[in-house]
């Protein structure tokens, strides 16, 4: 199996002993992959993973799915990632969101995305036209974070995109998550978990899609719940 995971929240979050059982799981089979798709820049899970006790992952999906890694060699997955940049606007994006009111950018590297800090009082209206006039998507997730993505670039379609360059079939996925930035893995029919303490859009959007558990246990807990729970993954536990 392939197990694409969200880091905050998911697969970094839960009880130390359901850690220590995912993690310890995943290090053992080498029949399970695993792939980080995040909301984080890449030097950010660089840096997580020179913690020893985090699994390392054979992709790395970053910047909401704008940048796709393979973590030992550090390359990019082509064709993927040229896909992507040429759909980018580029820096005007960041120059024309100067203009709407209560967005705070975030310091932290990006890559073909442009992410905000967001809250009541930010003109969302004008900022959705500004991306809708750059072909370009704009995600709110978590309730504070406004993500400016290429137009269809998403979580979702990126993993997609590198099942197809690496030949695997679309069943033998699990994705897990717990924001609205992780909608779009569970809309692309992938089987997958929103692990507790989800964002409540999220549990609300996901509600009664057939391919989609909502777990009661929280990050690493929630996966191993779905796990039991999808009859074709339980031989892995
Ligand atoms: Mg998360």
């Amino acid at each position: 199996m392939l197990l694409a995971t969200d880091l905050d929240g998911t697969f970094l979050a839960g009880s130390a002993a359901d850690k220590e059982r995912l993690y310890e799981l995943v290090r053992a089979r080498e029949d399970i992959q695993l792939v980080f798709v995040t909301g984080r820049g890449i030097r950010s899970v660089l840096t997580l993973l020179e913690d020893d006790i985090l699994p390392r992952p054979e992709y790395i999906i970053c910047d909401v799915g704008a940048t796709v890694t393979h973590l030992a060699s550090l390359v990019s997955v082509e064709p993927v990632q040229s896909d992507i940049a040429k759909l980018w606007p580029g820096d005007q994006v960041r120059e024309k969101l100067k203009a709407v009111k209560g967005l705070l950018h975030q310091e932290a590297q990006q890559q073909y995305r442009c992410s905000y800090y967001y809250d009541d009082a930010t003109d969302i209206t004008t900022a959705r036209e500004i991306a809708e006039s750059l072909h370009c998507d704009l995600v709110l997730s978590a309730g504070k974070y406004l993500d400016i993505l290429p137009r269809g670039v998403n979580k979702g379609n990126t993993l997609q995109q590198l099942l197809g360059v690496l030949a695997l079939p679309h069943h033998d996925v699990l994705v897990a998550g717990d924001s609205m930035n992780d909608f779009s893995m569970y809309e692309m029919g992938f089987k997958g978990v929103v692990v507790g303490d989800a964002e409540p859009e999220l549990l609300v959007r996901t509600a009664g899609m057939p391919n989609v558990l909502q777990a009661g246990s929280s990050g690493t807990g929630g996966i191993l719940e779905a796990m039991a729970w999808f009859p074709e993954f339980g031989r892995y536990l």
